[in-house]
C-alpha cells in the first residue's frame, strides 16, 4: 500500500523558505516513519516550522493534507500530542533531558503517536548521555524531531541514531521573496531582507518594524558625526545604543506574549507542565537579547560599509588607510559581539578607536 500513498500537502510546508529540496526529501520521507529525526541548519532557516510541518504529516488521519483539525492544531502548537522542548539555561540540562523521557512515555492522547520536538539540540552537552539512552529505547508510540544549528561533539552519538536533513543557509533574494510572498511591500522587504543577515525570523520582525530605515541612515551618518571629540563619541554611543534597544522591540513583545497566552490555555487543557512560566520567561529573556545583539551587528556591518564606500570615494592615501583601519576595528567589535561583552562599553570604545584625530 505504501506505493500509493499520499505524499503530504505542500501546504504543510508553505511556511518553510528556500528549502526546496530538503522538503522533497521530508514528505517522501513521512511515508516511511522512523522514530527519531534530526535536522541541522543555520538559526532562522524553518527547521521549526518543518519540523512542525512533519508533525502533522505523521498525526494527520489523512496523511498531511494540511487542512483538517490535526493539520491545524500542529502547525499552531497547540496539538496535545505534539510537544516543542526548550532549554531554559544556556545549554540543555540533564533533568530536562530525563524530563523528555518522561514525557515521550506518556500515552498519546488523540491519536496513535506523540511527537517530541527538541530545539538547540547543538547546546546539550552534558545532557546528551541521558537523551541518548530515551532514544535508543523510545516508547513505541515516541518520535522525535531533534533540531540542531550543528552537530557537536556531544551530539554525533544521538545524531547517529536519527535520519539527518539538512537546511541551507538562506540568501537575501530567498528572503525578500519570503517576505514577499507573506504580504510585505516590496520596499519594505528589500530593506528588512537586507538588514536580516540570512534569517527569515529576524526579517519578519524587522519587516513589521517602519523605522529600520531610519536606523540605517544613523548607522551610515556615524563617520560624518565623529570630529575628536570624547563628548561627541559618547553623545553618538548612546543615542546609538538607545536605538537598537527599540529596535524590534515591540513585534517581539506582541509575540511573546501570545506565546505565554497559548501556553496558558495548553496548561488548563492538558494539565502537562513540560516548560514552566518562569522558563518560558528565561528565554523570552535569551531572545530579546538575541535580538539586540543581531541588530547591533548588523549596525556594526552597515558602519563598516559606510567606512567602505568612503574609502572607495577618498582622493588622499591617509583618508583610505583610515577608513581601512575603521572597518577592520569594526569587524574586531562584530566578533566580540560572540562572547556577551557590555555593549555600552563595546561601541564607545569602537568609536573611540575610529574616531578621528582633532
Ligand atoms: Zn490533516
Amino acid at each position: 500500500m505504501a506505493d500509493v500513498a499520499q505524499l503530504p500537502s505542500p501546504l504543510l510546508f508553505e511556511s518553510v523558505v528556500g528549502q526546496e529540496r530538503v522538503v522533497e526529501q521530508l514528505r517522501r520521507a513521512a511515508l516511511h516513519p522512523v522514530h527519531a529525526w534530526l535536522f541541522t541548519g543555520p538559526p532562522g532557516t524553518g527547521k521549526r516550522r518543518a519540523a512542525l510541518a512533519l508533525a502533522a504529516s505523521l498525526l494527520c488521519p489523512n496523511g498531511g493534507d494540511g487542512t483538517c483539525r490535526v493539520c491545524t492544531q500542529v502547525l499552531a502548537e497547540t496539538h496535545i500530542d505534539v510537544v516543542v522542548v526548550e532549554r531554559s539555561g544556556a545549554y540543555i540540562r540533564v533533568d530536562e533531558a530525563r524530563e523528555i523521557g518522561r514525557v515521550a512515555a506518556l500515552t498519546p492522547v488523540d491519536g496513535p503517536r506523540k511527537v517530541l520536538i527538541l530545539t538547540d539540540f547543538h547546546l546539550v552537552e552534558n545532557a546528551a548521555p541521558a537523551l541518548l539512552k530515551t532514544i535508543e529505547e523510545p516508547p513505541q508510540s515516541a518520535v522525535f524531531i531533534v533540531l540542531a544549528d550543528h552537530v557537536p561533539p556531544e551530539l554525533v552519538t544521538i545524531a547517529s541514531r536519527c535520519v539527518r536533513f539538512e537546511f541551507r543557509a538562506l540568501g537575501e533574494a530567498d528572503v525578500r521573496t519570503a517576505l514577499e510572498a507573506e504580504g510585505v511591500p516590496a520596499e519594505a522587504a528589500v530593506e528588512a531582507a537586507k538588514a536580516s543577515g540570512g534569517r527569515l525570523d529576524r526579517a519578519r520582525l524587522l519587516a513589521a518594524d517602519p523605522d529600520v530605515g531610519a536606523r540605517r541612515a544613523a548607522w551610515e551618518a556615524v563617520p560624518g558625526r565623529l570630529d575628536g571629540r570624547g563628548a561627541t563619541v559618547s553623545i553618538v554611543a548612546d543615542e546609538l545604543l538607545a536605538m537598537v534597544q527599540r529596535a524590534g522591540a515591540e513585534p517581539l513583545a506582541a509575540r511573546q506574549a501570545a506565546e505565554i497566552a497559548a501556553m496558558q490555555e495548553r496548561a488548563a487543557l492538558t494539565g502537562e507542565r513540560v516548560t514552566a512560566r518562569k522558563e518560558v520567561e528565561t528565554r523570552h529573556r535569551r531572545e530579546q537579547r538575541r535580538v539586540r545583539t543581531d541588530e547591533l551587528r548588523w549596525g556594526l556591518a552597515t558602519l563598516a560599509g559606510a567606512y567602505r564606500d568612503r574609502a572607495a570615494r577618498a582622493r588622499q592615501p591617509w583618508e583610505i588607510s583610515t577608513a581601512v583601519a575603521a572597518v577592520s576595528a569594526i569587524q574586531d567589535a562584530g566578533e566580540a559581539l560572540i562572547r556577551n561583552p557590555n555593549e555600552t562599553l563595546l561601541l564607545q570604545a569602537l568609536l573611540l578607536r575610529i574616531q578621528p584625530p582633532r
